[in-house]
């Protein structure tokens, strides 16, 4: 459903992402690691280019993301993104920044967003908390609510980008429950996290970046056991 082929993309003269190849297939859980600067925050926004790149080529279900801004579009719709930081409108209640996208995007009316929003909510185990602002909520409980906002527009890849490493600890693992029971349901998932024992259990694949490349890829146990090269034996000594 996703493929990335010789993928190049420079911030000025930095070279971030030196020929990225990259497949991910209908319903598999991708787990992207790798030291700070690698480029994994870089390929996961180029994936629905909230970053631009030069040079290769990148199709989402079909689609090619190229110059013309209705493909931009279709695959912005067709992926939901959740950030380290929640970037909820703290003026909108929960259940108003979960119903927002779809109204504004897919002209839903508000009531079949907000009920739509509702089943989220309940979905990620905050439903109770619908009607109170974000800033009343734990960071746990804010980072559930972007996660159903980003559901709200029921896209076919999800892309996280280190969703709890902004958490407290005590937080982490309720994220991560929701993010399980997505994986469960079958969803498409790119996820970038240091959280390994995450990875060892929902991951079909790890990715190992470093330096702008895709240094080693393969199942978890293998990564994790018995990784071909030095450098992502270092990382992994460091962070396990
Ligand atoms: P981290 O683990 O710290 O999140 P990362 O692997 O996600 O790191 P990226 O954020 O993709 O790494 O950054 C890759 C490289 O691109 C880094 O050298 C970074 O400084 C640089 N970079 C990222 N964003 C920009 C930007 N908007 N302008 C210029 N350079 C950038
Ligand atoms: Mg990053």
């Amino acid at each position: 459903i996703i493929q990335v082929h010789d993928l190049h993309k420079w911030f000025g003269k930095l070279h971030v992402l030196r020929g990225i190849n990259l497949s991910v297939a209908r319903g598999e859980k991708v787990v992207v690691i790798g030291p700070s600067g690698s480029g994994k925050s870089t390929l996961i926004r180029c994936i629905n280019r909230l970053e631009e790149f030069q040079q290769g080529r990148i199709i989402v279900d079909g689609i090619p993301l190229d110059q013309d801004l209705r493909h931009i579009d279709q695959v912005r719709r067709e992926v939901g993104m959740v950030f380290q930081q929640f970037n909820l409108f703290p003026h909108m209640t929960v259940l108003q920044n979960a119903a927002l996208a779809p109204q504004k995007v897919r002209r839903w009316p508000r009531e079949q967003a907000e009920r739509k929003a509702m089943e989220l909510l309940e979905r990620v185990g905050i439903a109770d908390q619908a009607h109170k602002y974000p800033g009343q909520l734990s960071g746990g409980q804010q980072q559930r609510v972007a996660i159903a906002r980003a559901l709200a527009m029921e896209p076919k890849i999800m892309l996280f980008d280190e969703p709890t490493s902004a958490l407290d600890p005590e937080m982490v693992g309720e994220v991560l429950d929701v993010m399980r029971d997505l994986a469960e349901s079958g969803m498409t998932m790119v996820v970038v996290t240091h959280e390994m024992a995450f990875a060892k259990e929902v991951a079909d694949r790890v990715i190992f970046m470093d330096q702008g490349e895709i240094l080693e890829e393969g199942p978890p146990r293998q990564i994790f056991e018995q990784p071909h090269h030095q450098r992502t034996k270092t990382f992994l000594q460091r962070v396990l």
